[in-house]
Parts: C-alpha cells; sequence; structure tokens
C-alpha cells in the first residue's frame, strides 16, 4: 500500500469521526457520521467528474492539483501523457520518413491490407501500374492488375520468388513483381522494372543464335575440304599431312558439336512457353538413347535399365531425347572402364522420375551447384577429351524446365554420381496400350 492511499484511508477515518463529534455535540452524533462521510464522498465524485471529463477532451481540460491520492493520480496521467506524445512525435516521425524514403524508391511499393486492399502506395506504383491516390485505394489489387501470371501468384499464396509480366498501363515494359508477407495478414507488393534488362538478354541471344548460325556455312565448307583431304592423305602427295589433317577434322567436328549445341540453347531459350505438346513414348525413346550409349561405350561398361512400359510424357520428343542422352552420354563419358551405368524410368507420388546412376569419378561438392552454368566442367582437359562442349547441362536444365522438370544431382568423389529428373503428375501420361485396356475394363 502506498502512502498516499495510507493517508487517504486516515483521512477518511478522521472526516468520519470529525463528523461524528460534531454531531454528538449537537446530540446527533449518527447523522454527524454519516454528514463526514457524504462530505468525503463529495470531494472525490467532484474529482471524478473533472477525470471522465479529462478523458473526453484532455487538451481542453486542467487537471487540478489537490495533493494527496488525486494529486498522485492526476501526476501519473500527465506524465503518461507526456510520453506518449513523446512516442508518437518519434513513430510520426519514422513513418514519414519511411515514406519519404520508399516514395524516392524507382520500384512501385503497394501496401495491401488483409483482404489484398490497397493501403498506401507509392509514386512509382502511380507510373508503373498506374495505380491512382485516392480513387485506388481499398480497392483489391487483382481488380486492377488483371495479368493471369499475375492473379495466379497473387492466389497461390506462398510467394517464393518473383513473377514476370507486363505492366498493366504499358504493354512494353516488363515487370517483376515480388510479394512479401508481413505482419497480421499484411503484404507488402514489389514491382521492378526489368525491361532493360530482358531487352539485353534477347540482344545477347539473338547475337549467340546469329553468330553460330553465320559460322555453320563456313564450316561445313572447311569440312567438306578436310574430309576430302582426310581420304586422300593415305598415300600421295598428301601423306606428310596426314597428323595435321586428322587433327584439323578433330577440330573442325568440335566445333561443328559447339555450335549446334549453341543454337540448340539459344532455340530452348526463345521458344518459350511451350505451344505445341505431344505425347511421347519415353520408355521407346530411353531404348534407342540407351543402345547410342552402348555403342559410345564400346562394350567398356555394363549397362542395367529398369523403364517402366507405357510411362509417357507430355511435351516434345527433340528436347526430351537431348535430356536423356545428355546425361547418359555424360554417365559414359566420365566413368572409367568396367563401370556400371543404371537407367531408370519409372512413376512415382509426385509423377514420374528418369535417373541416370553411375559408378564414374564423381563431383566434388562445391562443383554440383555450379555444373549446369554453360561452360562450366570441373575438368577442361577431359571433357575437351571426350568431345564435350560444356553446355550438354545447361541445355538439359532448360530443355527440363520447359517440362515443369526439376534436375537433381547427387554424387560423391569416386563413388559415382546420380542425375535424376523430376517430372510432375501434370505431365504424365500412361500410353495409349494401357488407355485401352483401361477403356476396355
Ligand atoms: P561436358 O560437355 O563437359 O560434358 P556438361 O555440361 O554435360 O559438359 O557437364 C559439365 C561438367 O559436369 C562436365 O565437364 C563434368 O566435369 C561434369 N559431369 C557431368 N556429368 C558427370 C558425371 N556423370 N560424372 C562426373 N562428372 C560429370
Amino acid at each position: 500500500m502506498t502512502a498516499a492511499l495510507q493517508q487517504e484511508i486516515l483521512k477518511a477515518v478522521l472526516r468520519a469521526l470529525l463528523g461524528a463529534l460534531l454531531g454528538w455535540l449537537f446530540g446527533q452524533w449518527l447523522l454527524g457520521l454519516t454528514l463526514g462521510i457524504a462530505l468525503y464522498l463529495l470531494m472525490h465524485l467532484r474529482y471524478l467528474a473533472v477525470l471522465r471529463r479529462w478523458f473526453d477532451a484532455p487538451k481542453q481540460v486542467e487537471l487540478p492539483e489537490p495533493g494527496g491520492i488525486w494529486g498522485e493520480i492526476f501526476e501519473s496521467l500527465l506524465t503518461l501523457q507526456r510520453r506518449n506524445r513523446k512516442r508518437k512525435k518519434r513513430l510520426a516521425a519514422i513513418v514519414s520518413e519511411f515514406q519519404a524514403s520508399t516514395e524516392a524508391l524507382p520500384d512501385a511499393a503497394v501496401v495491401l491490407g488483409e483482404r489484398g486492399e490497397i493501403v498506401w502506395l507509392n509514386t512509382a506504383a502511380r507510373t508503373l501500374l498506374g495505380l491512382r491516390t485516392p480513387q485506388d485505394l481499398g480497392q483489391r489489387l487483382p481488380n486492377l492488375i488483371r495479368h493471369p501470371a499475375f492473379t495466379e501468384y497473387f492466389t497461390q499464396g506462398e510467394y517464393e520468388g518473383e513473377v514476370e509480366a507486363p505492366s498493366p498501363i504499358h504493354a512494353q515494359l516488363t515487370l517483376a513483381y515480388r510479394i512479401v508477407p508481413y505482419g497480421n495478414g499484411q503484404r507488402l507488393l514489389v514491382a521492378r522494372d526489368v525491361s532493360e534488362m530482358r531487352r539485353l538478354e534477347l540482344v545477347r541471344r539473338d547475337f549467340v543464335a546469329n553468330a553460330s548460325h553465320e559460322l555453320r556455312t563456313p564450316l561445313t565448307v572447311l569440312r567438306g575440304y578436310l574430309d576430302m583431304m582426310g581420304a586422300d592423305a593415305g598415300s600421295g602427295p598428301l601423306a606428310s599431312w596426314r597428323g595435321p589433317i586428322e587433327d584439323m577434322r578433330a577440330q573442325a567436328q568440335r566445333m561443328e558439336s559447339l555450335i549446334n549445341d549453341m543454337l540448340k540453347l539459344a532455340r530452348l531459350e526463345a521458344d518459350s512457353p511451350m505451344t505445341r505438346q505431344d505425347l511421347v513414348d519415353v520408355p521407346g525413346l530411353l531404348r534407342r538413347v540407351v543402345d547410342d550409349a552402348r555403342a559410345l561405350s564400346k562394350g567398356e561398361h555394363r549397362f542395367e535399365t529398369e523403364i517402366q512400359p507405357e510411362l509417357f510424357l507430355l511435351g516434345r520428343e527433340a528436347e526430351l531425347q537431348s535430356v536423356f542422352s545428355n546425361l547418359v552420354a555424360n554417365a559414359v563419358h566420365y566413368t572409367p572402364s568396367g563401370g556400371v551405368i543404371r537407367v531408370r524410368w519409372k512413376a512415382d507420388g509426385e509423377g514420374a522420375q528418369f535417373s541416370v546412376a553411375d559408378t564414374g569419378i564423381g563431383i566434388a561438392e562445391k562443383d554440383i551447384a555450379r555444373l549446369t552454368e554453360r561452360f562450366y566442367r570441373v575438368d577442361i582437359g577431359r571433357s575437351r577429351a571426350s568431345g564435350g562442349t560444356g553446355l550438354g547441362l545447361s541445355i538439359v536444365k532448360h530443355a527440363l524446365e520447359r517440362h515443369d522438370g526439376r534436375l537433381r544431382i547427387d554424387s560423391e568423389l569416386g563413388v559415382g554420381s546420380t542425375f535424376s529428373c523430376q517430372f510432375p503428375l501434370h505431365r504424365v501420361q500412361q500410353g495409349p496400350v494401357v488407355q485401352e485396356k483401361i477403356a476396355l475394363s
């Protein structure tokens, strides 16, 4: 109990006693006691009324300084009020600083409420997304940005990564949208202008594709002459040039593989999204890929296959062939003679999985993450010796992405590697024979 409260109790008792004493002098001690208590209560009621008025209008009503318990209460309230005012000022300064800095951002920023309604937006949101204040405040964002890719990203609610879609007001602007959830069901949308980046990528892609295409014709001519010279080099005046001619033929062949791979990659990049899809007979395709790999291996490796029949994929046959043959050929190239190569194709809970496991040289952990980069090779000499271009796994990655697939690499140095491709359920189809059987049963 505080000292003021003790004093207050004492004051109440003294007032009651004083009242009773005065009343007793007039022969009415009970009336005196009641009046003493009533006067005391009246004083409290007066301060309560002041307090009530102060709560309603703290700026207009001034709190008195009566001392005692009420003095203490009023003093504490005033201190609390002063502290709150200071905090409010500080918060207002932080908020306006935040708003000023986000206003200056070149990226559009939109704060969304629980239902996806617009709460606040910056200047870039006006220029990039065409949003208006105050008209669009309170409107649901998906009603204003109606591109299907954005709508899907907004509604799926996981907000992993970002999605690219044209600006709702300038079709030529490509924006990368990202949503960041925070607080209590709130979300922040950030949209970045990536048009220039995409344009440069297009220029680079076109340049690589055109340069590769242009190099093809002169190289075909050179190869033609080199092949003719190679055929004549067994005897006659070219006999002494046999070695150099063979070297030149090998290098020309390497250049041809490189150009072919670069064109393949450029085509994969330029050709999205997939417009035409076929029902690809993967088991048949894999049998051909394994036959080619056997020929490449020249009997140096043992092949084991486990291929589920009638498990087909929706996609492009040529691209899927690139995926499977690159991975199986790599297993041959990077597995020493006597090794085992296992090729599997089977359905699983998530869809279907292709995997090729070898007992080869393996890959160090630090290299695994970089393998799908263009021209990344762990051992350049070895890759060249096997006729590799360093583009195989980039082609695999791109072709897989176009089939909504994922590449997984597990490897241990000196033990072997497993490359697995996971295809989602919506790409997997039962082959026509099984479909017919189901229809008949
Ligand atoms: P390359 O034409 O050099 O084979 P890839 O893109 O196909 O290019 O592969 C990139 C690199 O990954 C290869 O140079 C090699 O170092 C490594 N690699 C790929 N497959 C295997 C494998 N099965 N075992 C060991 N290393 C591999």
